[in-house]
C-alpha cells in the first residue's frame, strides 16, 4: 500500500514540477528569442556597417583612380598643345626635350609618342615601351579602333590594359592632336599617345588596398566583352559593392568586398551575448526561484496532509485494536489529580459515562477494598519515581460481579509541562481463572507424577528383585557390586558366597515346579535368617544365589556361615504330604585385592562352588588360584567333549554277561568310551560328570544306543547271536519329552534291548509324564533294569513299582561278600525279594572266579565282572564271543565244591 502511495506522489510531483516550471520555461524560451533576435540584428547593422565602409573606401579608390589618369592625360596636354601648335615642324629634340620635362614630374607616364596620321613619328624614350618609330596604328589591329575613335570623335581614348614585350602592363591613352586651320575649322592631325604604367597606378592609387579585396573587370569595346584585369574575381560574386571608373570609351567596374569576408562576427559579440545572457539570466533565476518556492511550498502541503492521514489511520487503528481488546485507556493528571476515562474505561467498571468528569473516587470506589491500598500506593509510587505504573487488582462491579484488572501506565508532560500518567486497564479476569484452573490441573499432574513415580519405583523394585523369593536379583547384585566396586575404603572390602542347590533340578522336573517353589522359597528364607544386617542374599539364577558380605575378610568365619547356611537349607520342606529334602554347595571367594573388579571375583565364587560339587555334594570350598587352573582344564574338557560329540569320538564298548550256572554269554552291557583325539580311550570318569553339567550327556546316550543296535545287527549277520544288549541311561534322557519318539523310529525287536536305570535317580515322587514314558518304552519292549541297585536311596517299594525286569546289585555290595557274612545275607535277601516278584537278579563287579560261584551258589543269575570278561570293542568282543563260542569257562575248583 505504502509503495503505491509513494509512487502516486511521485507522479503527481513531477506533474505538478512541469506546472510550476512552466511560466519559467515560457521566460527561457522568450529570452532565447529575444536574444536570439537581438543578436541577429546586431550582425545586421554590423553587415550594413561593413558595407558602408567598403562602399567609402571604393569610392576612395575609385577616385584615386580616376584622378591619377585624369593627371595623366593632363599631362600630356602640355605636349598635346605644343603639338597642335607647332605640329608638323616640331623637331624631334624639341619633342624628346618636352617629352622628358614631362616625364621628369611624378606620374604614371612611362612613355609618350606622337603619331601624326597615325604614324608614329616621335617617340620618347627611344627605344623604350613604344615600339618603334614609323609604326602604323591603322594596322595595329589593337589600337586601330581606338584611334578609329580618336579621330572619329576628337574624344580622348584610354584602351589597355595590354602587356609589352618586356611584360610590362600598361593603360594606352590617346589623345586627338587638332590643327586649327584658320577658317576652314579644324584638321585632325594625328594622336599623342602615352602609356600608363598599370601597376605604378594601382599602387597610387591605393591597391592592393588593405581592408578590401578587390576586382576590377574592364570592359572592352563595344562589344562588351568583360575581363577582369586585377585583382580576385572571386570577390564578384560574393555581394560586392560596385562602382564604375570612365576612361572616354572604355569602362572599368570595380568589386569590393571587405578582405575578411561579410560575415565575420561583430567586434561587441562577445560582450553583447555576455549582456544577454546576464539580462536573461537576471530574469530566468527570479522566475525559477519562484517556481522551485512553490513548489516546495506544495511539496510540504502535500506531505503535511500524508501526515494528517497517516495519523488518522493509526487512530482508527489504535481505535479498533482498543475496541476490539476492551482496553480502556485512562489519563491522570498528576497536578489536578483529575482522571480521566475514555469510554471502554466505563465499560470494564461496568459505570455510566460522565463527560469531563473526574472519575478517581468512582476507580477508588470500585477497586476491592482489599487491594486498593496497594494500587494506591503504587501509583504514589510512580507519581514519585517517574517509573512505570503496573499493577493488578480486582474491581468490584454495581451488579457485584467480581473483575480482575491489569493496569499499566507511564509518566510524560504534556505539551504546557503539566505531570500526567497516561495509562491502559484491560480485564484478565478469564486469564485469572485460567491460571487458577492450570494451577488445579497442575497440581492434579503432580499428583498423577507421583503416582506414576511410585509405580516406576514398584517397576525399579520388581525389575531389580526376584518375584519368588523377593530376593534381590542378578541385576541388583550387578548395581551393587559395581557400586562397592567403585567405592574405597570399607564397603569395597567383602565377600561372595555363591550356593548352588544339589538336585534342584530333579525335584522340578520329577516333583514338578510347585516343589521347585517351594524350595527355592525355602532356601530364600534360611539364607535371610542366618546373614548379618548388612549382608544380604540374591537369587542370581534357577537355583542359584549368592550371599553377599560386606567388610573384614575372615576365611573361617565365611566357611562357618556356609555350612550353618548348607545345614539350614538341608532341613526337609514339606510339600504335598511329603518332605522334600535338597542339598547345596557353596563356593567362596573374597576381594582381598581393591583391583579385582565384581564380575571376576563372582567367576572365583563359582569356580569354588564348581569345586565344592566336583568333591561331593554339601560342601563348601574357598576359591584358590589352583582351582582356577583345574577349572580352565575343566573348560578345555568340556570344549573338546562338545567337538568330539560332533565328530562322533564317543564309542560303545561292550562287556558281556554270563549266566551263573552256564556262563554263557546271555547279555552285554554297552559302555561308553571317549576316543580323545590325544589322550585315546578314555573311560566314563574322564566325561560323565562333564557330560551331565553340559547337558549334553543325552546325547552320549543315544549315540551308545544306536552304535549297539548297529553292533547287535552286525553279530547277528555273522552268526553271532546276542540275546540282548542292556545300555545305561541317563536321568536327562529319560526325562526327554522326544525320547519315546525317538525309540519307536528305531523298531526294537522286543527283548533284545534293555534300558539300565541308575537307583539314584528318584523315582519316588516320580511324575505322570516320567511313568507314561516308562510304560511307552515298556510297551516297545525295552526292559527295564535298576542299576547299582543298593546304593540309592529309593525305597524298595517305589522301585518295585517300575516293574523293573531285573536289579543289578552294585558292585560295592558284591565285593565284600568273600569276607562278610551279613553281605552275603544281604544278597541273598535281594534274590529273593527277586525271585518272589519275578524279578532277575544281576551282579556286577564279579572280580573273580571265588565271586562267580557264591554268587551263582547265593542264586545270582546273570553275573558281569572282570573275572569273566572286560568291556572290549565291538571287533574285539566279536572275536572274544566266537572264540568261546559259548562254552562255558570251567568254574574254579576250590569253589565247585
Ligand atoms: P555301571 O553302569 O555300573 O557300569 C559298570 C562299570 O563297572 C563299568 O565301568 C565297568 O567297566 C565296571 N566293571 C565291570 N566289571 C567290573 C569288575 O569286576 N570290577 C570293577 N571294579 N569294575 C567292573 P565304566 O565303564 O567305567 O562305567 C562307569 C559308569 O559309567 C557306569 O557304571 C555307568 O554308570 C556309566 N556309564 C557307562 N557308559 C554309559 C553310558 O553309555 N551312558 C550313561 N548314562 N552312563 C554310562
Ligand atoms: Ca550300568
Ligand atoms: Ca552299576
Amino acid at each position: 500500500m505504502t509503495t503505491r502511495r509513494k509512487g502516486d506522489l511521485s507522479w503527481a510531483s513531477f506533474y505538478a514540477s512541469i506546472a510550476y516550471y512552466a511560466p519559467a520555461f515560457i521566460v527561457v524560451v522568450g529570452v532565447f528569442l529575444a536574444v536570439t533576435y537581438a543578436t541577429h540584428q546586431n550582425e545586421k547593422l554590423n553587415l550594413e556597417n561593413l558595407r558602408t565602409n567598403t562602399t567609402e573606401s571604393l569610392g576612395r579608390l575609385r577616385a584615386g583612380l580616376e584622378g591619377n589618369i585624369a593627371a595623366n592625360i593632363h599631362m600630356m596636354q602640355g605636349i598635346a598643345a605644343t603639338l597642335e601648335a607647332e605640329g608638323d615642324v616640331i623637331a624631334k629634340d624639341r619633342f624628346e626635350t618636352i617629352a622628358r620635362h614631362l616625364l621628369s614630374h611624378p606620374s604614371q607616364l612611362i612613355s609618350v609618342s606622337a603619331s601624326p596620321d597615325l604614324v608614329t613619328r616621335y617617340v620618347y624614350p627611344t627605344g623604350g615601351y613604344m615600339g618603334h618609330l614609323n609604326w602604323n596604328l591603322r594596322r595595329d589591329a589593337k589600337q586601330h579602333a581606338a584611334v578609329a575613335k580618336v579621330q572619329n570623335e576628337g574624344k580622348i581614348v584610354v584602351t589597355g590594359p595590354i602587356t609589352l614585350r618586356d611584360g610590362k602592363t600598361v593603360l594606352v591613352v590617346h589623345y586627338p592632336i587638332v590643327q586649327e586651320t584658320g577658317a576652314a575649322g579644324r584638321t585632325f592631325w594625328g594622336v599623342l599617345s602615352g602609356l600608363v604604367d598599370l601597376d605604378k597606378l594601382y599602387a597610387d592609387s591605393g591597391l592592393p588596398a588593405e581592408s578590401l579585396n578587390v576586382a576590377i573587370v574592364a570592359n572592352e569595346g563595344e562589344e562588351g566583352t568583360t575581363h577582369t584585369i586585377y585583382g580576385n574575381p572571386s570577390a564578384v560574386s560574393d555581394h560586392p559593392v560596385i562602382t564604375t571608373v570612365n576612361f572616354g570609351t572604355d569602362q572599368w567596374q570595380i568589386f569590393a568586398v571587405p578582405a575578411s569576408g561579410w560575415y565575420t562576427a561583430p567586434a561587441n559579440a562577445f560582450l553583447f551575448k555576455l549582456l544577454a545572457c546576464i539580462i536573461g539570466v537576471m530574469i530566468i533565476g527570479p522566475v525559477l526561484w519562484v517556481a522551485s518556492l512553490l513548489r516546495e511550498r506544495q511539496e510540504n502541503i502535500s506531505a503535511l496532509r500524508q501526515r494528517e492521514e497517516d495519523l488518522r489511520t493509526i487512530s482508527h487503528r489504535l481505535e479498533i485494536a482498543l475496541e476490539a481488546s476492551k482496553i480502556g485507556v485512562w489519563e491522570l493528571d498528576v497536578g489536578s489529580g483529575i482522571l480521566d476515562w475514555d469510554a471502554r474505561m466505563f465499560m470494564l467498571f461496568d459505570e455510566k459515562p460522565t463527560d469531563g468528569q473526574n472519575n478517581y473516587a468512582t476507580w477508588r470506589g470500585s477497586v476491592h477494598p482489599d487491594d486498593v491500598e496497594d494500587a494506591e500506593r503504587t501509583l504514589h509510587e510512580t507519581i514519585k519515581t517517574g517509573r512505570d505504573f503496573t499493577n493488578e487488582f480486582r474491581i468490584v462491579c454495581p451488579s457485584g460481579e467480581i473483575r480482575h484488572i491489569r493496569a499499566y501506565g507511564t509518566m510524560y508532560r504534556d505539551s504546557a509541562f503539566r505531570k500526567k500518567i497516561v495509562g491502559v486497564n484491560w480485564n484478565v479476569t478469564r486469564d485469572m481463572r485460567l491460571q487458577q484452573e492450570l494451577r488445579k490441573a497442575k497440581l492434579q499432574a503432580d499428583k498423577h507424577n507421583q503416582e506414576l513415580e511410585r509405580a516406576r519405583q514398584h517397576m525399579e523394585h520388581n525389575s531389580l528383585h526376584d518375584a519368588l523369593t523377593e530376593l534381590p536379583n542378578r541385576r541388583y547384585l550387578d548395581q551393587h557390586l559395581k557400586a562397592a566396586d567403585a567405592s574405597e575404603g570399607a564397603h569395597s572390602t567383602y565377600t561372595l558366597l555363591h550356593i548352588d542347590l544339589d538336585r534342584f533340578k530333579e525335584i522340578n522336573d520329577t516333583l514338578g515346579h510347585g516343589a521347585g517353589d517351594e524350595i527355592l522359597r525355602h532356601t530364600a528364607a534360611r539364607l535371610r535368617e542366618n546373614i548379618r544386617g548388612g549382608d544380604f542374599a540374591a537369587r542370581i539364577g534357577g537355583d542359584e544365589f549368592v550371599v553377599v558380605c560386606a567388610g573384614r575378610i575372615d576365611a573361617p568365619r565365611f566357611t562357618d556361615l556356609a555350612r550353618r547356611l548348607i545345614d539350614a537349607v538341608n532341613m526337609p520342606v514339606r510339600y504335598s504330604g511329603q518332605d522334600c529334602r535338597v542339598g547345596a554347595s557353596i563356593g567362596i571367594a573374597s576381594r582381598s585385592n581393591a583391583d579385582l573388579k565384581a564380575e571376576q571375583l563372582l567367576i572365583n565364587a563359582d569356580i569354588a562352588l564348581y569345586e565344592a560339587k566336583r568333591r561331593g555334594r554339601n560342601r563348601v570350598e574357598h576359591y584358590t588360584d589352583a582351582m582356577r587352573s583345574l577349572a580352565v582344564d575343566s573348560k578345555r574338557t568340556n570344549d573338546a567333549i562338545l567337538r568330539s560329540i560332533e565328530r562322533n569320538e564317543f564309542v560303545a564298548h561292550f562287556q558281556p554277561q554270563f549266566d551263573s550256572h552256564t556262563l554263557e554269554i546271555v547279555g552285554v552291557e554297552a559302555l561308553a568310551r571317549w576316543d580323545h583325539p590325544e589322550k585315546g580311550m578314555l573311560d566314563p570318569s574322564h566325561f560323565i560328570k562333564a557330560a551331565e553339567e553340559l547337558n549334553v550327556i543325552a546325547k552320549i546316550d543315544a549315540a551308545i544306543l544306536d552304535q549297539s543296535l548297529l553292533q547287535m545287527t552286525r553279530w547277528t549277520a555273522t552268526g553271532l547271536h546276542i540275546p540282548k544288549v542292556s545300555v545305561n541311561i541317563s536321568a536327562q534322557r529319560l526325562f526327554d519329552d522326544m525320547l519315546v519318539e525317538h525309540l519307536e523310529e528305531l523298531n526294537v525287536r522286543p527283548g533284545t534291548l534293555s534300558f539300565e536305570l541308575l537307583e539314584s535317580i528318584s523315582f519316588d515322587d516320580k511324575n505322570e509324564s516320567t511313568n507314561n514314558a516308562l510304560a511307552a518304552i515298556r510297551a516297545l519292549g525295552i526292559d527295564i533294569e535298576i542299576d547299582d541297585f543298593g546304593t540309592g536311596y529309593a525305597s524298595i517299594l517305589s522301585l518295585l513299582k517300575l516293574s523293573p525286569r531285573r536289579l543289578k546289585i552294585d558292585r560295592q555290595l558284591t565285593r565284600p561278600i568273600l569276607e562278610s557274612e551279613p553281605q552275603r545275607r544281604l544278597i541273598s535277601s535281594i534274590v529273593d525279594i527277586g525271585r518272589s516278584l519275578n524279578i532277575e537278579i544281576i551282579a556286577e563287579g564279579v572280580e573273580t572266579m571265588d565271586h562267580v560261584s557264591l554268587l551263582r551258589d547265593l542264586g545270582c543269575q546273570t553275573l558281569q565282572g572282570y573275572a569273566l570278561a572286560r568291556p572290549m570293542s565291538a571287533n574285539d568282543f566279536a572275536i572274544f564271543a566266537k572264540q568261546r563260542n559259548w562254552f562255558p569257562r570251567q568254574p574254579a575248583s576250590g569253589l565247585s565244591a
